[in-house]
């Protein structure tokens, strides 16, 4: 094989690689530059040697094949594609100008339109007769996977369209994506499990939306921004612009993302795609990856086609940003004990700035990591930070390591770095943890996590004062919080009378916050905002929780059996127990206030429910109505309100149709009541 032909072959073969790892298993083991450089080499090979192009190349596919896939395939309609990219203004220029050759000076008659570039997974909704038929992950282009359980579960996405003039058949295509808040507390939820965490937003996104179970889908914080609609057979749609296009969307009820510009010029392109990367994007509270520039003429777009192989329009360009990736030295491997006893390693770097920040800490996620990337103090190591994320260490530079004294390879701790105990592994967890409930560094996390703002909310009681508080001896567990006088403050360095007082009065008003917050702050394994808050609602108050059995907890929709038995078996520890009965003795709330909202959301109405819902059992179902005021009947009259009707609905399904009772679906009962 010539080498050119030798190194074709290689980097196919490694870009199918990522892409699998990519697309099918949400797991890049490449970082996106890495995967965009190879890419670029492929297509410069393939263009300098036609030959070499095979008809399989990466380079004119889109995704990746969803043969092996878990899920049902669903053929779009209209294929989906990708997009080219531009990497700096000179690279936009020459897209434009190919683009002229073909259009002439139709290219930029209207402009163009420029949208952010949402960096998650790309969905197609069908809507018939403006009702959510299927959601579909792009797949390759042409057979994506059917999520259509799971899309029903994303709020954003609206199950029948606003509004008026949508086609009676159309694909509604957008990005799926999630927060960086979202993304955040979603790792730090499967970090504390023992569960692999994603590597950025995009994968858990991706990761979420093919989930087998749409209950877990449901759980995830996933939004929606649509972006482009498609009629199958029909070439002109009834107006002019892609801008145009983005409002229709808006108008029915579809979210657009922020930031959108129509843009007279290519320079103009170029000053919002600057202000995009140089101020927007860190104000943005979800990931992009650049921004798109579309021509705006959609007779225009029609006009200048695709690529071969229908890869990539010619009328739109991703204009993506420089990496933020750096090289810099680890300097150091700290090692942090979280309040459920779990070591989570950190890394400390030189000094670096990357994308307008200086980075100092990187996570390191777990000791496995540390393990498979060999990463060893003292490397030179790439860094990278996208948007809010905390920066990410992604691997050594080996080219970078002294060959002659490299550095000793990193070892896991086998003591907690606070007390001195052996720490412990359970089998098939990630997570090292320290088994000791009395190690220091775990109450300090506890009171940090008990004052915080998702659980007591008590301000003015900082990371700092509580440091100060437990040093002086004056608390030691969350109880001994509220028995801190003014007196006793005030004496404190660095804390006049006034902040004492407004101290004790915030602690004081705690109190009185709702058993959910509570059982959050009280920091049982496990249990989050959303359990906490399922636990109280069904039990009401503390004392019922505490003496209800595992099968009891476990019922609870939302609330899986290896919950349930970290709740009671949390209650069965003689401590927690004790430290439930402190607290309650210094007057603080254990009951949950009854909810007024979901109480009134189906007041007064009669429900009839058929079939198998997809994740709710019949009696789940009965509760949940009757817990937002609703009324369960058997049979379908034309008083019913709405038939809730799942998978092999048999005769109440007819009936309702024949009389013309509304029939909704899980999901949508779900959102009525405000779940
Ligand atoms: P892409 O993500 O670069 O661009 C196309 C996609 O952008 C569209 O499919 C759409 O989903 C999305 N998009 C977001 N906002 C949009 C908007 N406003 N208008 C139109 N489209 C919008 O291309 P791709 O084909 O999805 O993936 C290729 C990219 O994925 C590569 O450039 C690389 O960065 C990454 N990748 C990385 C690896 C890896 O191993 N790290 C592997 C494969 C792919």
């Amino acid at each position: 094989m010539s080498q050119p032909a030798a190194r074709a072959a290689w980097l196919r073969e490694a870009l199918e690689r990522a892409s699998h790892e990519y697309y099918v298993l949400d797991r890049p083991s490449l970082s996106d530059a890495e995967y965009d450089a190879l890419f670029r080499e492929l297509a410069a090979l393939e263009q300098a040697h036609p030959e070499l192009r095979t008809a399989d190349s990466p380079t004119l596919r889109v995704g990746a094949d969803v043969g092996a896939s878990h899920l049902a395939k669903y053929a779009h309609l209209v294929p989906m594609g990708s997009l080219s990219n531009a990497f700096s203004d000179e690279e936009l220029e020459d897209w434009a100008a190919s683009g002229r050759e073909i259009a002439g000076e139709d290219f930029d008659r209207s402009g163009f339109c420029c949208e952010l570039k949402i960096d998650g997974a790309a969905i197609s909704l069908t809507y018939r007769d403006g009702v959510l038929a299927t959601g579909a992950t792009r797949g390759n282009g042409a057979v994506g996977e059917d999520v259509t359980a799971n899309v029903r579960t994303i709020r954003d996405i609206p199950l029948r369209l606003a509004g008026s003039g949508w086609p009676p058949l159309i694909e509604i295509r957008g990005e799926v994506y999630m927060t960086f808040e979202g993304f955040e507390r979603m790792n730090a939820e499967r970090a504390k499990a023992g569960e692999p965490v994603f590597a950025n937003p995009r994968n858990s996104a991706a990761g979420a939306l093919r989930q087998k179970d749409p209950a877990i889908t449901a759980r995830r914080p996933l939004r929606f921004f649509g972006y482009a609609y498609a009629v199958p057979g029909v070439a002109s749609l009834p107006f002019a612009t892609q801008w145009d296009l983005l409002e229709t969307l808006a108008s029915w009820g579809i979210p657009v993302a922020p930031h959108r510009q129509r843009c007279a010029s290519l320079a103009e392109v170029h000053g919002w795609a600057h202000a995009l990367e140089k101020t927007h994007r860190a104000a943005l509270a979800f990931a992009i990856d650049g921004g798109v520039v579309k021509v705006n003429t959609l007779a225009t777009q029609a006009e200048l086609g695709s690529t071969a192989g229908g890869r990539e329009p010619r009328w739109a360009i991703a204009r993506k940003f420089a990496p933020d990736v750096a090289e810099t030295r680890l300097v150091n491997i700290e090692i942090q004990v979280g309040r459920t006893g779990v070591l989570t390693p950190r890394a400390v770097l030189d000094p670096v700035e990357i994308g307008g920040t200086t980075v100092t800490y990187a996570t390191l996620h777990n000791f496995d990591l540390i393990a498979e990337k060999d990463l060893r103090i003292g490397d030179i190591v790439q860094v990278k930070r996208a948007g809010e994320v905390i920066p990410q260490v992604l691997g050594p530079v080996p080219e970078k390591r002294d060959a002659a004294a490299p550095p000793a390879p990193f070892e896991a701790p086998t003591r907690c770095p606070e007390c001195g105990t052996p720490v412990v592994r359970a089998e098939g967890e990630v997570a090292v943890r320290c088994p000791n409930d009395r190690c220091p560094a775990r109450h300090l996390e506890e009171l940090i996590h008990f004052t915080a703002r998702g659980a007591m909310d008590i301000r003015g009681l900082s990371e700092q004062r509580v440091h100060q508080l437990l040093e002086a001896g004056l608390i030691s567990d969350p109880a001994t919080l509220y028995d801190l006088s003014e007196d006793v403050l005030a004496a404190l360095p660095r804390l006049g009378e006034k902040s004492a007082q407004q101290l004790v009065a915030a602690i004081a008003a705690s109190k009185g916050q709702p058993l959910s917050r509570l059982l959050f702050g009280l920091g049982i394994p496990d249990v989050g905002e959303e359990t906490a808050k399922l636990l109280a609602r069904r039990f009401g108050t503390m004392e019922a929780l505490r003496e209800a059995p595992a099968e009891e907890i476990e019922a609870i929709h939302g609330v899986g059996p290896s919950i349930a038995e970290s709740v009671s078996g949390w209650f069965r520890s003689p401590e927690n127990r004790a430290l439930v009965k402190a607290l309650a003795t210094r007057g603080v709330n254990m009951t949950e206030p009854e909810r007024a909202e979901a109480e009134g959301a189906l007041l007064g109405m009669k429900v009839v429910i058929t079939g198998t819902l997809p994740s709710l059992g019949r009696s789940e179902a009965k509760e949940l109505v009757e817990r937002a005021g609703g009324k369960v009947t058997d049979s379908v009259s034309k008083n019913t309100d709405f038939l809730v009707c799942g998978a092999d609905a048999g005769s109440k399904l007819d009936k309702a149709r024949a009389l013309g009772v509304a029939v909704i679906d899980e999901a949508e009962l779900l959102r009525r009541i405000g779940r």
